[in-house]
């Protein structure tokens, strides 16, 4: 899941990055044309409003035209009066038009007020002239009627306005063809962007899947020489195919599994039938001796040979011999069924010194020197105490075994943390082999000729039910040691 999770990751990220990229490019396009559309619509407004106005102002032009010349035909004051409604449109529309004037249009403007100006006083002249006037007067009066000064300023202006506009469009135009030309270039750019993140993306999965394979090769190769051939082709990025091998290569180590653990089922099964033969070998050879004794003593005092019977000496010898039968049986049933033990607090300390006095003389045999290191204060445990002498004299005979020509051999007791216990007994023998060393506290495990195998397993078993751990390693300066960890316990005056 975790696996999924990290390859969904690796594809989408490209990509995400690729679309957030596009999609920030195209925010940022969207909102420049907004703002020159905007811009656009503001300046084609105000050149219509301008145009409008020019048109206005023309067509004011053509109503103070003829409302002027009827006027001075026909001088009455209803005829006047549109003449001065004429003039106030006129000069209203003509101040709109210089407010909003650009510098081009202020001098157009200024030539139309000169004109205006002129018409104005053209105008007072005719309307001052009496006398009867005849239709040529009339009609001369009108080709030179004042506002023809106003006329070609006024279409100057209207000319101006329609050429802004026209300027106008075409820009507009202009701004639309390169705001066209940029999306599609977003878009060559987006597709881009996609086919070489997509491609980066295909190329590290492929070199992933390429790498995988040539380990799924490596797998298969090992595999083989477990369980024989196993038929895997090249993946090239095949995801299915690779699948479908990963599963043909888990169904593989599954058998491996399987067939080890069977095979580790059968030596364990044989290492133990071999176990107990030894075991039995080494039971008949120890019951063996003493029975033989016991049988030629016997026999003796049976057939006659000892007319007096058997001395003392003799029995002695008899009842030493039952009594060693009798230990070797009851160690045999002690491991076959361990005893319930019965702890109580004990002086640690006290015991190991029990001990060491017990094996004092065959230190002495094998030249081996003992280093006792006791602490001060006495350390106590809840222990069974013979299950503990026990312990501790085959760990001190397995070392003395260690070192049949001397040594020394080292006892160090110790609080090793609060409410911990450890107790190690250390040798300067060989030390343990590597390759036995896993199979130390298996039952039956021995490398001595008449050894039980049985020492260190049931020792580690009393340990355990002591809540403690038996433990062993081989030191720096070679020899083995073997510590055992106790909890500590109170004595019971103490609680
Ligand atoms: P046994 O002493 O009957 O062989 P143990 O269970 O006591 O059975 O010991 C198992 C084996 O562990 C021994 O045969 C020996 O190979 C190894 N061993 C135990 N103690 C030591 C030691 N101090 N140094 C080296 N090897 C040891």
């Amino acid at each position: 899941m975790a696996l999924n999770r990290q390859v969904v990751f690796q594809v989408t990220m490209p990509a995400l990055l690729v679309a957030l990229a596009m999609l920030g490019t195209s925010l940022l396009g969207i909102r420049s044309i907004n703002h020159l559309q905007a811009d656009r619509d503001k300046i084609v407004s105000e050149h219509v409003r301008s145009l409008e106005a020019a048109q206005d102002l023309e067509t004011e032009l053509r109503h103070l035209r003829f409302h002027s010349f009827v006027y001075v035909m026909d001088k009455t004051p209803g005829r006047w009066a549109k003449v001065e409604r004429d003039q106030i449109a006129f000069e209203r529309i003509l101040g709109e038009i210089r407010t909003r004037a650009v510098p081009e249009e202020k001098r157009v403007i200024e030539a139309i007020e000169s004109g205006y100006h002129q018409y104005r006083t053209e105008l007072q002249t005719s309307m001052q002239s009496t006398g009867r006037q005849t239709t040529a007067d009339h009609l001369k009066w009108a080709d030179s009627h004042p506002i023809r000064s106003l006329v070609i300023p006024c279409e100057e202006l209207l000319t101006l306005n329609r050429k802004a506009m026209n300027d106008t469009a075409e820009e507009s135009a202009r701004q639309s063809d390169r705001a066209r030309s940029r999306m599609i270039l977003l878009g060559i750019i987006g597709v881009a962007g996609g086919l070489i993140g997509g491609s980066g993306v295909a190329w590290g999965l492929s070199r992933s899947i390429t790498r995988l394979s040539v380990r799924l090769h490596d797998v298969h190769a090992h595999l083989d020489q477990e369980v024989g051939s196993l038929r895997l082709t090249a993946v090239g990025g095949n995801l299915q195919r690779m699948e479908q091998q990963v599963g043909t290569i888990l169904t593989r180590v599954r058998e491996v599994v399987d067939q080890l653990q069977r095979q580790e089922c059968e030596s364990l099964r044989a290492e133990q039938l071999a176990a107990v033969g030894q075991l039995a070998a080494s039971m008949a050879h120890e019951v063996r001796n003493p029975l033989t004794s016991i049988k030629l003593l016997v026999g003796a005092a049976l057939h006659g040979r000892c007319p007096e019977g058997l001395s003392t000496a003799d029995l002695q010898v008899i009842h030493d011999e039952v009594g060693r039968l009798e230990r070797k049986v009851q160690a045999l049933l002690d491991f076959a069924r361990p005893r319930e033990g019965e702890h109580q607090p004990e002086d640690v300390g006290g015991i190991i010194q029990q001990v060491v006095d017990l094996v004092q003389q065959r230190l002495r045999q094998q030249a081996v020197s003992l280093l006792l290191e006791l602490p001060p204060e006495p350390l106590t445990a809840d222990l069974d105490r013979d299950q503990f002498k026990g312990v501790l004299i085959n760990l001190i005979f397995n070392a003395l075994d260690a070192m049949p020509s001397g040594g020394r051999l080292n006892i160090h007791l110790q609080r090793e943390q609060p409410d911990r216990l450890r107790l190690a007994v250390a040798d300067t023998g060989p030390g343990i082999d590597a390759a036995v060393v896993d199979r130390l506290f298996t039952p039956f495990f021995s490398t001595k000729l008449t050894g039980t195998g049985l020492g260190l397993s049931v020792s580690r078993r009393i340990v355990q039910a002591h809540g403690g751990s038996l433990t062993v390693s081989n030191q720096t300066g070679g020899g083995a040691c073997f510590a055992i960890i106790l909890p500590e316990g109170r004595m019971k005056d103490e609680r």
